[in-house]
């Protein structure tokens, strides 16, 4: 019998736990030759996650559960899976059932063909709003574009991998975690199952727009460094353009003479160049502070407390 663990982000799920076990245990149970266990994590929850957890936990033997001291984001819970996972086969999965317990079907038999990894993308998001449907698109289209490994378009975080493909990702020791690029930096063959999202069962999503350029950011830096170099190259074609307009000046000069005007230009560069270097500055910024905070070595999450078995 082969061991795969199911790793679920849960913050403030109290609505959905139950109705999400119950759900995806129908599917597990049909799969033969596996034994699936569920690694629930609590991302610091405000409402009654825990209690319930712990109920279930207590109820059904295939159910372990890891609680954090606060809320340390999704990443950080999926980390805490990975690192408390030691069966063959790892599943992430979100709680609110809009990763579909029936496509574990599918990955558990491309699994078998060999793939180390199966992945899925959605490829429809009538689930979700028009806009943010919008920036998601924007937002992978820009960062494929700068970044060095390649990032499928509608990517979840919901996957099955090998005991060795996780090994890799627990290598990859960076504070600031984004998944879905590392995943597929660490390589191996990924199978990729589409399908179309649906509506979350109940509850809400924590996402607010703010929360998505926050994530977008950290996608961005964490797995390019384009944004840096960027300002080098403006920094060229503004000095050539400059060197242009020294030369015309001085022309002008020598054959017209001197005169003054020119008030409305100056403002104009300086604010102008300004602006840029102001941009520049902050994009530094925004690298060293993820320096900073690596260096610093803090742990990614602190676990209050996790069942015993
Ligand atoms: N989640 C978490 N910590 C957080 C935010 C979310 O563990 O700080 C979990 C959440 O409980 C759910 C999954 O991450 O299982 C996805 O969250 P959500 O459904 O809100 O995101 P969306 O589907 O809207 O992208
Ligand atoms: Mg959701």
């Amino acid at each position: 019998m082969k061991k795969v663990s199911i790793i679920v982000p849960c913050y403030n799920e109290e609505k959905m736990i139950e109705l999400f076990y119950v759900e995806s245990v129908k599917i597990t149970n049909k799969i033969e030759g596996y034994e699936f266990e569920y690694i629930l994590i609590n991302d610091g929850s405000k409402d009654d996650t825990l209690k319930t957890i712990k109920y279930l936990s207590k109820e059904h033997k295939n159910i372990k559960y890891i609680s954090f001291s606060r809320n340390f984001g999704k990443e950080a819970a999926i980390l805490a899976g990975l690192k408390n996972f030691n069966g063959d086969y790892a599943i992430i999965m979100d709680a609110d059932l809009q990763h579909p317990p029936r496509l574990i079907i599918d990955m558990i038999e491309k699994v078998e063909e060999g793939y180390e990894s199966v992945s899925t993308k959605r490829i429809d998001r009538s689930g979700e709003s028009k806009l943010r449907g919008l920036f998601s698109k924007l937002f992978f289209r820009f960062l494929n574009k700068i970044s060095d490994i390649p990032i499928v378009e509608g990517a979840t975080d919901f996957r099955i991998m090998s005991k060795q493909m996780v090994d890799s990702v627990l290598d990859l020791t960076e504070y600031h975690r984004f998944s879905k690029g590392i995943f597929e930096w660490v390589g191996y063959d990924t199978y990729w199952i589409e399908y179309v999202s649906e509506d979350r069962v109940l509850g809400e999503t924590k996402w607010s727009y703010i929360g998505l350029f926050k994530y977008a950011m950290e996608g961005i830096i964490a797995f390019s460094t384009t944004p840096l170099r960027l300002s080098s190259i403006i920094g060229v074609i503004i000095s050539i353009i400059s060197f242009i307009y020294f030369i015309i000046t001085l022309l002008q000069t020598l054959i017209f003479g001197k005169d003054l005007p020119g008030y409305a230009s100056t403002i104009c560069l300086i604010s102008f160049l300004g602006g840029i270097q102001l941009v520049a500055l902050g994009i530094i910024g925004e690298y060293l502070a993820r320096t900073y905070m690596q260096v610093k070595r803090r742990p990614n999450y602190i676990v209050k407390e996790q069942s015993k078995k």
